[in-house]
């Protein structure tokens, strides 16, 4: 099995270009940022907040996650509920960085993504992939670009889906998740020391997606 790992900042355009790049591989394409939401969402629709840890393991004790994989895409199944409609919000975004830092919701997860790495070659996508979930991956990117360059993607993203937003609130969304995301005491969002930086900044999709190809092609190259 090959593990792809690509870890990174909120709307780096991680999941689009890592899709592409399973696709491109015939890999499976993990979206683990969508495990996360999922928890989220069953918080939120339960009105549980972070700060009630018992209340959060109660929940966990109680709940079904699994995903599957349908034409190529990632159908998240929480309680037999294909939530993937429902768990790109705002709201659920935050609430997903906020009970990531969780220790019982990040062991919760651990083991369901280790072991769809280990059944199949993956392009996983996340904030710990490289660093604590696939310590072992052939191949380590950090995906990263300017937080006003993620913002902009992002707005572009929900005016799109027809959702009513506002550039500085996305862009205020997306640092207060970077920091979270990269303070928390377990798994913190960082490059892993053996991974290489994709920065697309400055590219479109198109050129992101072929400097994340060539990036990796000379690591699989280099490591063969
Ligand atoms: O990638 P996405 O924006 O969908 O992730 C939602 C949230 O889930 C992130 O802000 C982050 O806090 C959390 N997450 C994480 N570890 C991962 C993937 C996502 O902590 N591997």
């Amino acid at each position: 099995m090959v593990a792809i790992a690509i870890d990174g900042p909120a709307g780096a355009g991680k999941s689009t270009l890592a899709r592409r790049l399973a696709k491109h591989k015939g890999f499976i394409y993990v979206d683990t940022g969508a495990l996360y939401r999922a928890i989220g969402l069953k918080l939120i629709r339960k009105g549980i907040t972070c700060e009630d840890t018992a209340g959060v393991e109660g929940v966990l004790a109680s709940t079904e996650l699994d995903i599957r994989f349908e034409n190529g895409e990632q159908v998240v199944v929480l309680d037999n509920e294909n939530v993937n409609a429902f768990i790109r919000t705002p709201e659920v975004s935050m609430m997903a960085s906020a009970c990531s830092a969780l220790p019982p919701v990040r062991a919760f997860l651990l083991d369901m993504q280790r072991l769809l790495a280990k059944k199949n070659s993956v392009v996983m996508d996340g904030r710990d992939i490289g660093t604590v979930v696939l310590p072992d991956a052939q191949v380590k990117i950090f995906l990263t670009a300017s937080s006003l360059a993620r913002a902009k993607r992002r707005f572009n993203e929900l005016v799109e889906k027809g959702q009513e937003v506002v550039l500085e609130d996305v862009l205020a969304d997306i640092e207060k998740r970077d920091y979270n995301d990269s303070h928390r005491a377990i798994a913190p969002l960082k490059q892993a020391d053996d991974a290489a930086l994709v920065d697309t900044t400055e590219l479109d999709l198109d050129e992101s997606f072929e400097l994340l190809l060539k990036t990796v092609d000379d690591i699989m190259k280099g490591g063969n």
